[in-house]
Formats: structure tokens, C-alpha cells, sequence
């Protein structure tokens, strides 16, 4: 095992002027939380040992920001305030730890910068606000009255409408159902959503005609509102909910271990309402999620496919999330259909690659997620996707790749859909 701690550290250290002023590691100005000089490093590990050790930095919230966690590696946010206790704990952990944003806040400012450039009209040239993107939606239903139509899910814990699309060229097609925008953050998902449903009505590729008029689509292009609304206007990396905690100062919820599906089972979520996976205080605490669990039981029987965006890691996840010692009945076809996915992408120019397996398996557990509740629901074809990228540039991925993720991703559901044909998973409930 090697026995190293990169200097890379060092570099950070000549950063930290920000860090005198900061207020529990997260400095302030003009309403908005910044990252001045907060690292996010890459830390690969050999057991579960080291990893528990690093784990616990996570603990201390305000200092150490859980970004990826998986069986080889785990990414970290380090506030400029904490590099030495990183550092130490490194050392105890005997850990290799890799730099892979020296600055989050510059990132940050390069979107910011690249948004407020842009032109006017809705495009997917940048990243859009809640507002931006239901104004676009109200155009879209205008424009294709015939074949869309509007619904809500359910309101939101501070009162948004949670709006979604269908779009139905006739009558007993198979359904498909998108959940996105579950993780505030995420807000390539969003993005993406809203390009898939715009190629799915305006495209006259043969491919993509193919796949809008002989399925049902129910696409939901930003679920969380409030916390969506919130990292435009507050805190960029907000991923929960924006309900207060009866016990707790600490806000939110993960909204993606709210459900009612093995709650809280096997350490797939925590019970600390400061943790970013806090599954909240029991299941479907949210409004959020006890709406989407009503309006998508609601509309089960018309659903043969559920996929949930989410980004990053390159992953397609399929049940379950709480345990890797068992496995769905037909998961060999899930494995089937989502390498499908993968080779479509990954044969595309931009070679980008995509793994697969069950969450639990490929990561560690996660209980309470959207699509193991589908799958419980009787929706047998149920993924978690997380697009790009593998933490380059994470949840703040440049807008310059709005379009060639989504591309992607409609390539990768293409391969998908088709298979889950040929399986016999579309035939009619
Ligand atoms: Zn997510």
C-alpha cells in the first residue's frame, strides 16, 4: 500500500485569504454562500477502514462535503479552513489523495458569468431558473396543443407547483416516465430534460420520430422546486429539500431517500438532519416526494419505464439500493437493457463511458430512492442515471456540455427503449 499525501495540499494554502473571514467555513457576501477556495480531492482507498476514517471528516458538515462515494474512491469538498485536518486525517487513513478542483467558487463564477451573457430566449446554450424553464414549458403546451398536455404533480413544501409534460401522439402506447431535478444541484438534468422534450416534438429524424410517437412520455424536468430555486438564488451546491426540521437548525431532506422503499435500511441513508442524505423523519416526510409517490402511483398501470436523472458518476443504477445481497428476478434483463444504453453511448464520438449495475452493488447502499419505489410500484424496467461527467467538473458542469450530454442521453434511451422491446417489457399492462 502506498504511503502518500500529494502535495497538491500545499498549493492550497496560498489561497486562504478568503478563509479569515469565513463564518463556519462557508464565507458570505450578497445573500449567496460562497466556496472561495474550497478543494474537492479525490481519495482513493484500499478498505473499509479507510474509508470509515475519511468518512468521519463528513461528519463535521461545514467543513467536508461528501461528493462521490464508491468502492475504489471517494470524493471530497475541503473547506480552505480544514486542509490541515484533511491533511492529518490522510495521513491516519494512509490515503492517496488527488486534487481535482483547486476552486469550486470559480467554477461557480465561470456559469454565473456564462449565464448572464447569454441572450434572452430559452436555449441550451446555459443553464435556466425555475421561472425560465415553466415559461418555456407554457410555450412548448402552447405550441403543441394536440399532443401535449400539462399536469402537476403536487405543490412543493413552500407552495410551487411541481409541473410536468406529456406528450402522446395516440392512444395504447407503452409509458415512459422521467423524473429529474430530484437533487437540487444537479442541474444538468434539467437541462438535458428539457432538450429530450423539445427533440421528442421537433425532430425529424426517423430514430427520434420513432421514439416520440409510439410511447407515452411523462417527463418531470425539475421535481425539487424549492431547492432548485434555492441554488439559483442562495447556495449553488443545495441538493435536499427546503423543509425545516422539527429537531434539527439544519434544513432539508434528501429527497431520493424519502421514499417509502426499505427507509432507511442497511445504512442506505442517515438519520442526522445536517447529512446530505438525511432520509428525513419518516417516509414521504416531504411534499414533494409524497406528491410524486400519489401522482406516479396514480398513472402505474400506463408505466413501463422509469428512469430518474441525476448527475454525476456515468452510472445507470438499477434496483436495489438497500442491499447487494439480493437482487431483483428480472435483473439480468435490466443488465441487458442498460448495457444497451451504455455501448449506444459509448460508440458515440464523444466516447463517453457509462457503468451499470444495481445501486447497492456498484456504489454503497442507498435506500429510499425513486426508482426502487417505482420497482416496487410494478414499474420492471426502473434506473437511477447519473450523467456526466466523473468529477472533472461535477454538479457544476460548464453549459458547453448541456448539449453533447444530452445528445447522449437520447442515444443511450434510443438503445434502451429498443431492448426493453425486444425483452417484451412494453407490451401493455
Ligand atoms: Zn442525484
Amino acid at each position: 500500500m502506498q504511503f502518500c499525501v500529494l502535495i497538491t495540499l500545499l498549493t492550497c494554502f496560498a489561497f486562504s485569504r478568503g478563509a479569515s473571514v469565513a463564518q463556519e467555513g462557508i464565507e458570505k457576501q450578497d445573500e449567496r454562500v460562497r466556496y472561495d477556495n474550497y478543494a474537492v480531492y479525490k481519495i482513493n482507498y484500499d478498505n473499509s477502514i479507510q474509508r470509515q476514517l475519511l468518512l468521519q471528516l463528513v461528519k463535521r458538515h461545514e467543513s467536508f462535503s461528501l461528493w462521490h462515494d464508491s468502492p475504489t474512491e471517494i470524493h471530497l469538498m475541503v473547506s480552505p479552513l480544514a486542509l490541515s485536518e484533511f491533511e492529518r486525517n490522510l495521513i491516519r487513513a494512509n490515503a492517496t489523495a488527488e486534487i481535482f478542483l483547486a476552486n469550486v467558487q470559480n467554477l461557480i463564477d465561470n456559469e454565473t458569468e456564462a449565464n448572464a451573457k447569454a441572450t434572452s430566449s430559452f436555449g441550451w446554450t446555459r443553464y435556466h431558473n425555475l421561472a425560465e424553464i415553466e415559461a418555456w414549458l407554457d410555450d412548448i403546451l402552447a405550441t403543441y396543443p394536440d399532443v401535449t398536455e400539462g399536469f402537476v404533480v403536487g405543490k412543493s413544501y413552500e407552495g410551487r407547483n411541481i409541473r410536468g409534460i406529456k406528450i402522446s401522439y395516440k392512444a395504447d402506447n407503452p409509458g415512459v416516465f422521467i423524473e429529474s431535478n430530484i437533487h437540487a444541484r444537479e442541474w444538468i438534468t434539467s437541462a438535458t430534460a428539457t432538450w429530450f422534450i423539445n427533440e421528442l416534438l421537433s425532430s425529424t429524424d426517423d430514430l427520434i420520430r420513432d421514439l416520440a410517437e409510439n410511447h407515452d412520455w411523462y417527463i418531470v424536468p425539475v421535481l425539487n422546486v424549492d431547492g432548485f430555486v434555492y441554488t439559483h438564488e442562495k447556495d449553488r451546491l443545495w441538493r435536499k429539500t427546503r423543509q425545516p426540521s422539527s429537531i434539527s437548525s439544519c434544513v432539508g431532506v434528501d429527497p431520493n431517500r424519502n421514499y417509502d422503499v426499505h427507509w432507511m435500511e442497511n445504512g442506505g441513508a442517515s438519520d442526522d438532519p445536517c447529512a446530505l442524505d438525511y432520509a428525513g423523519p419518516h417516509p414521504f416526510s416531504e411534499p414533494e416526494i409524497k406528491a410524486m409517490s400519489e401522482y406516479l402511483g396514480s398513472i402505474k398501470d400506463k408505466v413501463n419505464v422509469f428512469l430518474a436523472f441525476h448527475s454525476y458518476a456515468q452510472l445507470l443504477l438499477s434496483p436495489y439500493g438497500h442491499t447487494a445481497e439480493k437482487f431483483p428476478d428480472n435483473f439480468d434483463d435490466m443488465m441487458k437493457v442498460a448495457k444497451a444504453y451504455a455501448d449506444a453511448v459509448g460508440a458515440m464520438p464523444y466516447g463517453t463511458i457509462y457503468n451499470y449495475s444495481s445501486a447497492a452493488d456498484i456504489l454503497y447502499p442507498a435506500s429510499g430512492a425513486t426508482n426502487d419505489w417505482a420497482y416496487q410500484e410494478g414499474i420492471r424496467i426502473s434506473y437511477t442515471v447519473e450523467f456526466r461527467d466523473r468529477g472533472r467538473f461535477a454538479f457544476v458542469l460548464p453549459p458547453a456540455f448541456i448539449i453533447p450530454n444530452a445528445e447522449e442521453v437520447l442515444i443511450g434511451i434510443i438503445a434502451l427503449i429498443d431492448e426493453c422491446k425486444k425483452l417484451g417489457y412494453l407490451n401493455l399492462k
